[in-house]
């Protein structure tokens, strides 16, 4: 029986690669989801033939709905972010592999791990914003969780048999350095979006991009690390590989080292608090930061200053719920907005 494969954020660059795979093994794409790129995702229903499709957008999905009006074999069509969450939860498919970009992914990872879904995840900003509740989730309904992003899956590789795995001691993640390694603060002060969506090895969406060019990316990442393989920050290294070669590396209990190979990524020293809120915060800072820098309202390293003024400006800790995850996200892009003139 051929794999059924839910791709959430499917008009994108990690959506479309998976897209090449899927159509390359020849898996059967169950359900398509997408913001408001409607085309493609039509190209893709007629490629595809998907049972279902989620638009968060609601004139797109009113576009979408205009477009399928009549559509033989026309898949079913859910809106918004609810609609985004119940086809992640849909029975039919295999597994959800979650390629939406920012905190807009949280809500479907968990909807899916909730109905008992295994969940190939590349957003990397579930795991940073809500990390508990989404490991928690996988435990209590013994699904797996897959890592896509390019490090995490190479330590994931590296740590498939169980005696490694026991003795994994350290995590050396990877990072090129991004377009502006080397530079001084002094010279980023005036980078333009074109210099910071210029990465020197991977072409991807501008959000990560330019996560890539300022490192919050490496730090995402780590964070990711950290709830991914249960190590503590200070056993995750972060290693400047220029070449892009090493994807990344584990280090056991006996010192030797083992390295997956490969085309690679960035790197930051983001070490606060694994326990609570404060790197949601910081996410919901740079989701917001990023996006008036693409919008040409704030300067580079503007970006860097408010993800750490959110940081700085609270005092973060204990458990939390999927609201408490939500009202920080939001008061961070309110602290962020007010902090712009
Ligand atoms: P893109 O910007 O290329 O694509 C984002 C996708 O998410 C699009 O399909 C977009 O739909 C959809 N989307 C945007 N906003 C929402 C929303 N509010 N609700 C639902 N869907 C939404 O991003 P990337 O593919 O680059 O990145 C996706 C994720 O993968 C990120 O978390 C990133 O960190 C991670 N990642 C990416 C890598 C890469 O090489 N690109 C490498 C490692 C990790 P639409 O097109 O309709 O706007
Ligand atoms: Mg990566």
């Amino acid at each position: 029986m051929t794999k059924k494969v839910t791709v959430l954020g499917s008009t994108g660059s990690i959506g479309t690669q998976s897209l090449d795979v899927i159509r390359a093994q020849e898996y059967s794409v169950f359900g398509l989801a997408a913001h408001s790129n409607v085309e493609l995702l039509l190209r893709q229903v007629q490629e595809f033939h998907p049972h279902c499709i989620a638009v968060v957008d609601d004139a797109a999905a009113d576009r979408a709905a205009r477009e399928l009006h009549g559509m033989p074999g026309a898949p079913v069509l859910l809106r918004g972010k609810e609609g985004l969450e119940e086809l992640a939860a849909m029975d039919g498919s295999d597994i959800v592999l979650n390629a939406v970009v920012g905190i807009a992914g949280l809500a479907a990872t968990l909807s899916a791990i909730k109905s008992g879904r295994d969940v190939a995840l590349a957003n990397k900003e579930s795991l940073v914003t809500g990390g508990s509740l989404v490991t928690d989730a996988v435990r209590e309904n013994n699904v797996k969780l897959l890592p896509v992003d390019s490090e995490h899956s190479a330590i994931f590789q590296c740590l498939q048999d169980e005696y490694s795995a026991k003795s994994l001691q350290k995590i050396l993640l990877t990072a090129s350095g991004g377009p502006f390694f080397g530079r001084t603060r002094q010279e980023l002060q005036n980078v333009t979006k074109d210099d910071a969506l210029r990465h020197p090895n991977w072409s991807m969406g501008s959000k990560i991009t330019i996560d890539s060019a300022t490192l919050m990316n490496k730090g995402l990442e780590l964070i990711e690390a950290v709830w991914l393989f249960g190590l503590p920050a200070e056993q995750v290294q972060v290693v400047v590989q220029r070449q892009s070669i090493i994807h990344s590396m584990v280090q056991f209990s006996d010192n030797s080292i083992l390295a997956q190979l490969g085309v690679p990524d960035m790197r930051i020293p983001i070490q606060y608090a694994l326990t609570g809120l404060a790197p949601c915060a910081a996410n919901g800072a740079n989701e917001e930061a990023v996006r008036l820098f693409l919008e040409g309202r704030i300067p580079f390293l503007k970006i860097g200053e408010l993800v750490e003024g959110v940081v700085d400006s609270e005092a973060f800790g204990g458990p939390y719920t999927l609201d408490d995850v939500y009202a920080c996200d939001a008061a961070a892009r309110a602290y962020v907005l007010a902090h712009v003139s």
